[in-house]
């Protein structure tokens, strides 16, 4: 194993646990907190949390679990080779959703909306509440009593009024610093996996076709490649051969531009990471083919038709359900009513903890369960 470059995150730069604990006996401090996160309710939920496509529309698509851990997949190979602290990078990496909503991106928007005049809904900031609060499996503490580094990892980004709010954490936001490199691969490796597994999953529902997808140029010169070495290959596999070049040929980008970045920099500390402008970022011309991609993924996958239409069954299904357990918290199941007399907006706040939690068939059932007029089995 090659050693920790001198400004990567480790135990001896961590700024710790909010809650002292004792130095696990087996294993590292970060694997101790990707660890914690595999245990957690949230990462099992995510089994059935989706953002493209919900969960029912068929078995191969990617789910909020496997694109988070194809997440840590290639955060692990850039931080390893990059000589950065691989189990920062995969804690970061398989958390970074846990605080996401049923139904994607139309869940996070609907639950916002719901949640505007009661401080807004934002999954970061969910996944933030979700290992430091909502987990509930410790005897010591609320939470996960996470690092320092992995909640600033999961913390990608934030409003100047939530980072006054958040102390520590929320300071980079209004100081302008970087977190930790760990925290900024986390960041892209997200970026790689799901522009690229949308285009697989795009292409296996049939929304978007490689026709269309020939206009993208990351897609077209690995497309192109693939076809010229062979030719009779059939089409779904080609497909993956392709996906897996575009993986690779981003995660090369990354690393060397990267390198360069910090060959230039010079950072002798984890300070200085901090103080100096981010540093692992792609090069020109390939942030121009990444930004290519995602706006053919914007125009004909995410604002398909057929997608849309599941976007505002979710919509109505958020706001329904928002809704009922505003105007009555005793339809909420005992376990997540809020105490009576509690203000308003903590009303709100845990009412929204509860839908974000839901899995996609969980708050399908849910809405089902208060508004069906027809009999449903009881078992359901
Ligand atoms: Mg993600």
């Amino acid at each position: 194993m090659n050693e920790f470059a001198p400004y990567a995150v480790r135990e001896a730069n961590s700024r710790g646990r909010k809650i002292a604990e004792t130095a696990p006996n087996t294993r590292g401090e970060f694997q101790r907190d990707r660890d914690r996160i595999i245990h957690s309710n949230a990462f099992r939920r995510l089994e059935y949390k989706t953002q493209v496509f919900v969960n029912h529309e068929g078995d191969l698509f990617r789910t909020r679990l496997t694109h988070s851990i194809e997440v840590a997949q290639i955060a692990r190979s850039i931080a390893r080779r990059l000589r950065l602290n691989e189990d920062l990078a995969e804690a970061i990496s398989l958390a970074h959703d846990l605080g996401h909503t049923p139904f994607g991106h139309a869940g996070q928007d609907a639950l916002n909306a719901c949640m505007k005049p009661y401080g807004g809904f934002e999954h970061n900031l969910q996944s933030l509440r979700v290992v430091d609060m909502l987990e509930e499996r410790y005897a010591e503490f609320d939470g996960l009593n996470l690092c320092f580094e992995t909640r600033e990892g999961i913390l990608k980004h934030c409003s100047a009024d939530n980072a006054a709010r958040l102390g520590e954490l929320g300071e980079r936001f209004l100081h302008n610093r970087q977190p930790s490199l760990e925290a900024q691969i986390a960041n892209l490796a997200d970026e790689i996996a799901y522009n690229n597994h949308d285009v697989d999953d795009g292409l296996r529902s049939g929304l978007i076709t490689l026709e269309q997808l020939a206009a993208v140029p990351l897609v077209a010169m690995h497309l192109q490649e693939v076809r010229r070495a062979h030719p009779d290959l059939p089409e779904r596999r080609a497909v993956h051969e392709t996906v897996r070049r575009m993986i690779n040929a981003l995660v090369t980008d990354l690393i060397q531009q990267s390198e360069s970045n910090i060959a230039a920099r010079q950072p002798a500390t984890l300070e200085d990471v901090r103080s100096a402008p981010a540093m692992i970022f792609f090069s020109p011309e390939m942030r121009e083919r990444q930004r290519a991609l995602k706006n053919f993924l914007h125009t004909h996958l995410y604002r398909h038709y057929r997608v849309m239409r599941m976007g505002i069954k979710a919509q109505r299904i958020i706001s329904d359900l928002f809704g009922v357990f505003m105007a009555d918290g005793r339809l909420l199941p005992p376990q997540f009513q809020p105490p009576v007399g509690l203000a308003e907006r903590d009303r709100a706040r845990a009412v929204a903890d509860y839908i974000a939690g839901m899995t996609d068939r969980y708050a399908i059932r849910e809405h089902r369960r208060i508004f069906a007029v027809e009999e449903i089995p009881a078992s359901f």
